[in-house]
């Protein structure tokens, strides 16, 4: 007899990126809901990792990444952002930043601490507190600009909290913090106990010349802090998993500890591989003003169709109004649209937890132009 698991994730199902996906091959949509890009990566890093395959790189790494590539992201770090971070006590490499914040969270959280988070919010965060024994706090952000509320976030703010996760530029909606959003995020954690989580995946997809605000860049921000990062956004290889998070010695000195025990050690290889190809800037420097090309072609062609765009400062989406077109709450018309127009998409409502719905999907626009013109295509039907 199957032995019973009592749920630790009781209300969790299969995440809305993967239901999404399956149904977009199922009816062979085009695929613009999960954030991929559909076109290739670049070739040399292909090639250098396979050289280290070759030269027979294939063993365990030091466990808290390839010291070669902690230096060289300890100087991307200071170039972009003038931050000195200790490549032996600041930086780890991880499988990917999703797990750099569980494992984050894993090595702070204690049962009944308040971890505060904004929604519409990244899956994974919720479900990283939960598993954790934390009580996640959410805090929406104001429909339809996505400003912080500082004031809500004040008001939230007790003797139980214990952290407050930020994502910079935003999943879903593209919106990125200001300087003000940092100086009351100053204002707020100042002289308490409370641990930031950053999230920073989408670091260099930001456009029209706006800047990225890494907490990196506030000492005050960054010695309280675990900011994270993924290889897969930056270099266009989401399915090797590969990213690294940032944090004072005493932080990481836990995170290590979570860390070492579960999954020990990142990809080797695939380390060997990046710490060469990271002395290319303008793989990274240039990132922004490449999609940003992609964002306009696709809202350029989507204002042949009813969609409305709402607008997007940074990261692979764009969030788009359908309501002239339909009344049906966001799944329901998601699933439609990949059903009977060929085109998949995220419903924001699934970044909730109370399923709050505005009548928005999400459209993932690092795609081939190709890819972009046969979504467009099929929309200009409706
Ligand atoms: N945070 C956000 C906001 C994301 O969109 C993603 C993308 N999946 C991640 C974290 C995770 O990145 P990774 O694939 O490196 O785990
Ligand atoms: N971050 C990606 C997205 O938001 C998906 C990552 C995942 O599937 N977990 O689409």
């Amino acid at each position: 007899m199957t032995p019973f698991i009592q749920s630790k994730l009781p209300n969790a199902g299969t995440t809305i990126f993967t239901t999404m996906s399956a149904l977009a091959v199922q009816y062979q949509a085009v695929n613009l809901g999960q954030g991929f890009p559909d076109f290739p990566m670049n070739e040399n890093l292909i090639e250098l990792v396979s050289d280290a395959m070759r030269k027979g790189y294939n063993q365990y790494v030091h466990m808290n990444g390839l010291p070669l590539l902690r230096e060289r992201i300890a100087e991307k770090i200071h170039f972009l952002y003038g931050a000195t971070v200790h490549p032996d006590t600041d930086i780890t490499v991880t499988p990917g930043a999703t797990y750099a914040i569980y494992s984050a969270l894993t090595s702070f959280v204690q049962p009944g601490d308040e971890v505060i988070y904004f929604e519409p919010a990244y899956d994974s965060y919720v479900p990283g507190i939960l598993l954790n024994g934390g009580i996640p706090v959410g805090i929406k952000l104001v429909h339809p600009d996505y400003v912080i509320d500082w004031n809500e976030v004040k008001k939230a703010v007790n003797n139980k909290t214990r952290a407050i996760i930020i994502n910079t530029p935003h999943n879903p909606t593209g919106k990125i913090i200001n300087d003000n959003d940092i100086a009351e995020l100053r204002n707020l954690v100042r002289d308490t106990n409370i641990i930031i989580i950053s999230d920073e995946v989408y670091e260099h997809i930001i456009f029209d010349d706006e800047k990225h605000l890494s907490l990196l860049r506030y000492p005050d921000l960054a010695e309280r802090s675990f900011i994270c990062f993924s290889f897969g956004k930056v270099y266009h290889c989401t399915g090797w998993k590969m990213g690294y998070v940032i944090a004072p010695a005493e932080m990481m000195k836990e995170f290590r500890k979570v860390h070492q025990f579960n999954c020990f050690t990142s990809n080797g290889a695939v380390q060997y591989g990046l710490a060469e190809f990271m002395l290319q800037r303008e793989q990274y420097t240039e990132l922004g003003k490449q999609l940003q090309q992609k964002r306009d072609y696709f809202a350029n062609a989507m204002s042949a169709t009813k969609f409305r765009a709402l607008p997007s400062s940074g990261s692979y989406f764009q969030l788009y109004d359908y309501s002239a077109l339909s009344n049906e709450l966001e799944n329901d018309f998601a699933v439609r649209l990949t059903k009977e127009y060929g085109v998949t998409t995220i419903p924001v409502s699934a970044f909730y937890t109370d399923a709050t719905d505005h009548q928005l999907l999400r459209f993932c626009f690092v795609k081939k132009q190709e890819t972009l013109d046969r979504a467009v295509e099929r929309l200009v039907k409706l």
